[in-house]
This record gives structure tokens, C-alpha cells and sequence, in this order.
């Protein structure tokens, strides 16, 4: 691959990257997609093995292909990662795996970008960064290495044989670490889990499920967080055929719950007295969802059946009423430590002006402001279902769009223009087809 010249790269082949080479190839753009590993990789190895999507099949997939499952039912890793290859193999998308980008570096005097890669050098005009919001696991400092506790984060969890004996301390109480810890005390663990600020949706509500009612009450489509609730995790569960998060039932089931997880001295974690407050807000965000799709049924006129028993939530537990403010950890049989406490970002590739003063990507709707460079994949980027497979597809047709309305200008400019630059030059797509999956 040494030595190309490509209009478009995207950097990364999981849904993003899928997304976005499905809407060039449509407006007739070429483009090259480069993956590290394999497509849908993160659905394949940073994903505990039983792991099911938090949205039903009919919901999380792309427009243009319905999962061969039933419609309701909540699709495999494995499931997720062959959909999209299936996708990618069905929309042609030109896929290299196993080639890592190492750099990307604005041209000096012409357009475009000098890429750096595993295999080679690329020359791009475009440059897509379709490598996702979880890109480096986020581990607190807070239990030193040498406190002889097992520690992992997550996504390096696969199932509860692979910890040491012992009781285990989750920290992080969204959709990852409520799942993790049902399925460890399951298997007959001693569960600690660290519980913060969180929503916690039904899962479903008057016989439809929680990912129809936020579409239909525009609760996918908002544009930016509500205020104070952007670092809230949505704590929901594919899992068991799926059912709402509620911790009154994980600790009837034995898990003990406890505040945030704060400093750690001389073998002695420390929790904030914030577990009643963080429950009460997340049993506030529940009833709330629930007063919401009433009114929603009585503005429409929908025929749903009622469910006033939703509304019942049982007596809070003792670990509520009395929490734990601090925990001797080998005197609780603590071995293990999994943090469910999210991920980072990782663009230390890509060398160019798009990043404000703490790293974060600058952007509108993903368009950076370095010219040429797109940001695909994240968070909130357009919308509240922009890190979401459904949700990125949208975002990857703007920017397609953006794309082809640059392209048409440098046209304009070429047609007007007595230079025979290369740079004015559209660059064909040199690639070679490779298997996708
Ligand atoms: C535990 C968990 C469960 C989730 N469940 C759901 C769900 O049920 N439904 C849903 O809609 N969303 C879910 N998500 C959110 C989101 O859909 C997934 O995280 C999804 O994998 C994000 O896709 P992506 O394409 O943006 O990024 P990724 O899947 O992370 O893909 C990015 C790709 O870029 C590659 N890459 C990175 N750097 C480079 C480089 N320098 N050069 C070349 N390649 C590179 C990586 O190898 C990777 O394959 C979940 C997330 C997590 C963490």
C-alpha cells in the first residue's frame, strides 16, 4: 500500500467507519478504510462474552439491513460483529484490515494529508477519524498497583472464571457494571458494586420498549445534553431477555451497593454518602420517563395498555438505608477490582489543528476545524444517538454530504483554473478489494 493516493480515508471499520463508506460510495466519493485489526473488532474482543446489545434488533441496526433474528430480541457480540460485517460485505465498502494508522499530518503548500500507516504512506485530501469514543480503557488512580488486588477494566472482562477467588468491587454502575455485576453474583460471587449519578430507563413501558419510547418522544434527537446530566450514565440491560435496571433487585439478590468510590489508603477504600441521593435521582429519571410516555399516550390518543405497577418500587434495602462509608478490602475478601468506569479518547494520531486546549476534538457536527478532517462516532456529535449504531449512520451521511459539497468546490475551482496541479487533480481510488470479513 506504500505511495497511494486516496480522496477519502477513513480510519477505522467499526460501525462508523462501515457508516460512513456506505454514504461516500453512494454519493460516488472514493475512499479507502483502514482498520488496525478486524471489522467490528471492539464488538469481538473488548466485549464481555455475554454480552447482548442494550437495544432490541429491530432498534440497534442500520437502515438498510434487519438482523436475521427476531426483531425483539437483544443480538449477540458475535451477532453484532457478523451484521456488520455482513453489512459492509453487502454495501462493497473497500476495507483494509491490519493497517494501522500511525500519523496524519496536513500537506504544507497543497491540499490534503501526508498519512502514515503500518503498510505505507497514504495521501489523502479527506481524512475521516471513524475510530469512536472508546478508544482507551480509563482506570481512576486510585488503588496502586502494588495493593496486591486484582484490577481490570471492562472491556477486558469476559467472564467470571477469569478472576482470582474472592469477592469482587465494581466501580461504575452504568449499563457495563450493572450487567457484570448480575452476572458475577450469578455465578456466586460476592458483589460490590459502586453506584453514582445515573439514568435508569424502563425497559419497557405500556408493552413497548424504552428505545421506542425516546424516539418517539425525541429524547434520541437532542442536541446536547440535558443541563447537568452530561457525565450521567444510562444504566439499561439487554441481558435475560431484557428488563430495567432497578438495584433495589440487585440487592435482594446479594449485591451490596455502595457510594461512589473515592480515596483508597492502607488497604481502605472510602464511598461517598451519596448512594440514596444517586438512587433517588435515577428512581426521579425513571418515574419521569414514565410521566412523559403517559402524556405522550394521552396527547396522541395511542391505544397502549396501562401499567400502573410500573410505578411500585419496593422498600430500599439496607445497604441504602445504613451504606458502607468505607471498606476494608482484604477484610472483605476483596481480590478482584473491575472498573466499569468508561473510556477516552486516543487521537494521538492524528497531528493536526482540531483539538481545543485539553484535547478534547473541536468540532461541528463532526466537521473539525482542520479543513479536510472529519470526527465520526462520538458522543453528542450531533445528537444523543450519535455513539449509537443507529445513530451514527445519520451523522455519517452529514458529513458525506459535507464531503461531496468541498468536492464540488474544488471542481468549481479546477474548472476555472489554468493550474494542472495534481492537487486540483481528483484522485481515483487505486485500492485493491481485500475479503472483509
Ligand atoms: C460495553 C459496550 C456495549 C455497547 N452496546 C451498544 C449497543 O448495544 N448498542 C449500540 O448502539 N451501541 C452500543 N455501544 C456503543 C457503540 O455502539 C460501540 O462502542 C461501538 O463499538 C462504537 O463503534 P465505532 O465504530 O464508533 O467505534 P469502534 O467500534 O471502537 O471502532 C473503531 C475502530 O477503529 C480502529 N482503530 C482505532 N485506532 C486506529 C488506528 N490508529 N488505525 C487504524 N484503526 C484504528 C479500532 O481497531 C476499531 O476497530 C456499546 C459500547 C460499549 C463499550
Amino acid at each position: 500500500m506504500a505511495d497511494q493516493k486516496i480522496e477519502v480515508l477513513i480510519v477505522g471499520a467499526g460501525q462508523a467507519g462501515i457508516a460512513m463508506s456506505e454514504h461516500l460510495g453512494t454519493q460516488g466519493v472514493p475512499h479507502l478504510v483502514v482498520e488496525r485489526d478486524r471489522v467490528a473488532e471492539r464488538w469481538r474482543s473488548w466485549r464481555w462474552d455475554s454480552l447482548v446489545a442494550n437495544g432490541p434488533a429491530w432498534h440497534d441496526r442500520f437502515p438498510g439491513l434487519e438482523f436475521d433474528t427476531d426483531p425483539d430480541a437483544f443480538a449477540t457480540k458475535e451477532q453484532v460483529a457478523d451484521y456488520l460485517c455482513t453489512y459492509a460485505e453487502k454495501i462493497d465498502a473497500p476495507i483494509r484490515t491490519g493497517v494501522e494508522v500511525t500519523s496524519v499530518r496536513r500537506n504544507e503548500g497543497r491540499p490534503g494529508f501526508t498519512v502514515e500507516t503500518s503498510e505505507g504512506t497514504i495521501d489523502a485530501r479527506y481524512v475521516v477519524a471513524a475510530t469512536g469514543a472508546f478508544q482507551k480503557p480509563v482506570i481512576p488512580a486510585v488503588v496502586p498497583a502494588h495493593a496486591g488486588i486484582h484490577q481490570i477494566h471492562s472491556c477486558s472482562y469476559h467472564n467470571p472464571q477469569q478472576l482470582p477467588d474472592g469477592a469482587v468491587l465494581i466501580v461504575g454502575a452504568g449499563s457495563s457494571g450493572v450487567q457484570i455485576a448480575d452476572e458475577l453474583r450469578a455465578a456466586g460471587r460476592e458483589v460490590y458494586l459502586a453506584v453514582g449519578p445515573h439514568d435508569r430507563p424502563p425497559r419497557s413501558y405500556r408493552g413497548r420498549d424504552f428505545c421506542w419510547w425516546l424516539g418517539v418522544l425525541g429524547k434520541w434527537d437532542l442536541a446536547s445534553p440535558p443541563q447537568g446530566a452530561e457525565h450521567v450514565t444510562i444504566a439499561v440491560s439487554g441481558a435475560h431477555g431484557g428488563h430495567t435496571v432497578d438495584f433495589r433487585s440487585l440487592a435482594d439478590d446479594g449485591i451490596t451497593l455502595l457510594g461512589r468510590a473515592g480515596a483508597y489508603t492502607d488497604g481502605v477504600l472510602q464511598f461517598a454518602p451519596d448512594l440514596r441521593a444517586n438512587i433517588d435521582a435515577g428512581d426521579a429519571n425513571y418515574l419521569s420517563m414514565l410521566d412523559e410516555a403517559d402524556a405522550f399516550v394521552e396527547r396522541t390518543g395511542i391505544d397502549l395498555p396501562e401499567e400502573p405497577q410500573a410505578r411500585a418500587l419496593g422498600p430500599d434495602p439496607d445497604c441504602v438505608t445504613n451504606p458502607i462509608l468505607q471498606l476494608d478490602l482484604a477484610a472483605a475478601g476483596i481480590s478482584s477490582i473491575l472498573w466499569a468506569t468508561g473510556f477516552a479518547h486516543d487521537y494521538g494520531w492524528l497531528q493536526v489543528d482540531a483539538f481545543d486546549e485539553n484535547g478534547r476534538p473541536r468540532h461541528q457536527r463532526g466537521v473539525s476545524s482542520e479543513p479536510g478532517v472529519y470526527f465520526l462516532g462520538l458522543p453528542w456529535l450531533s445528537r444523543r444517538g450519535s455513539s449509537f449504531i443507529w445513530g451514527v449512520w445519520h451523522d455519517a451521511k452529514f458529513l458525506a454530504d459535507q464531503i461531496a459539497i468541498q468536492r464540488g468546490y474544488l471542481a468549481a475551482y479546477q474548472a476555472t483554473s489554468d493550474s494542472d496541479t495534481d492537487d486540483a487533480t481528483p484522485r481515483a481510488d487505486i485500492t485493491e478489494p481485500q475479503p472483509v470479513c
